[in-house]
């Protein structure tokens, strides 16, 4: 039997991203070219590497004749935001399991994705934990019915062949390309597109090491040797995931005003910041160029305002 919703189309399609140069006298003194791709351009609702995380995940569950996608997230996850979008688009229903009964049910993401027809069903922290479990899965299925399971934050194989093809033709001339790292599931798709020479750095919004051990089983896992270089830098966590620290929203309002870019204080914030330490710390020799990507994420500026009351830029 073949519905059609319709609105429902069998594709997300991107609109075109553009790759833009930064230019500031530090830039100039240390003699390196540095440039930002905004894929938080990619779609108006799906933003940045979701976009890409999502669109061969949506398309299977299409192929499978799953008409319900259920999900992952925290309170404010950009994850959630462009699933409930994606799925909306495609005619498909989606369901996000919410981490924690306390939180406000009704925060802009929240309200987002049930704009979207999400629905949305809160569990307990301690629920939330065993969420990879098949137990836990039969239970929701038991309650939901049948669907097409992503798991939190979106990583997985089929994301992986999404994010590898961020990168393109045009930036084959670039020597080092800057990501953040959440999950690394898109740090193991750029690795996948990556061309020989280029060093592919990622900055990591979690505080620890062990993310280097979990970059590496997804790398393994999904048969990834790069014929590139990579490099994690674990420095520029801000305190721990989701953590900030004032230096941190001064450094993103500074960056607006010299560049007219909003940055989110998740995730493209600390990248950001990092590799400005790392360009006054001289670590990258004359005449690199650089490519910072823009991952998205700016949908949570308006979550942090309501968490926190500090404004920070948005487009
Ligand atoms: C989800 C997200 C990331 C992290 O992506 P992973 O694939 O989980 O590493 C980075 N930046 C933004 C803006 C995100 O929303």
């Amino acid at each position: 039997m073949w519905l059609n919703f319709g609105k429902s189309t069998q594709m997300l399609h991107p609109q075109s991203v553009e790759t833009v140069p930064l230019l500031h006298p530090i830039f100039e003194e240390k003699k390196i070219e540095v440039s930002m791709l905004r894929l938080d351009q990619v779609h108006s609702s799906v933003s940045g590497n979701k976009f890409f995380k999502l669109k061969y995940n949506l398309e299977e569950a299409k192929n499978q004749g799953n008409s319900t996608i259920l999900t992952f997230g925290g309170a404010f996850s950009n994850h959630i935001h462009a699933t409930a979008s994606a799925a909306n688009q495609l005619g498909l229903k989606s369901i996000g399991v919410i981490r924690g009964e306390e939180i406000d049910q009704t925060n802009p993401t929240l309200a987002h994705a049930r704009d979207q027809g999400m629905h949305l069903h809160f569990i307990s922290r301690e629920e939330y934990r065993k969420k990879n479990s098949e137990e836990f899965i039969i239970k929701l299925k038991d309650t939901f019915g049948d669907f097409y399971l992503i798991p939190e934050g979106g990583t997985n194989p089929l994301a992986i062949i999404g994010t590898s093809e961020i990168l393109t033709q045009q930036h084959q001339e670039y020597t080092h390309i800057c990501t953040s790292i959440g999950t690394g599931g898109t740090f193991a798709g750029l690795a996948l597109g990556l061309k020989p020479k280029q060093i592919l750095m990622g900055f990591s919004s979690l505080k620890g090491e062990f993310i280097r051990e979990e970059v590496q089983q997804i790398l393994s896992k999904n048969v990834i040797q790069s014929v590139g270089k990579l490099d994690i830098n674990t420095n520029n966590h801000f305190g721990g995931y989701a953590k900030w620290t004032p230096e941190l929203i001064d450094f993103i309002g500074w960056f607006w005003k010299e560049f007219r870019i909003p940055l989110d204080p998740i995730y493209t914030g600390k990248m950001v910041a990092g590799f400005f330490d790392l360009v006054q710390k001289d670590q990258f020799a004359q005449g690199s160029k650089i490519l910072l990507i823009h991952t998205g994420g700016l949908q949570g500026n308006a979550g942090f305002y309501h968490r926190t009351g500090i404004e920070l830029p948005i487009l």
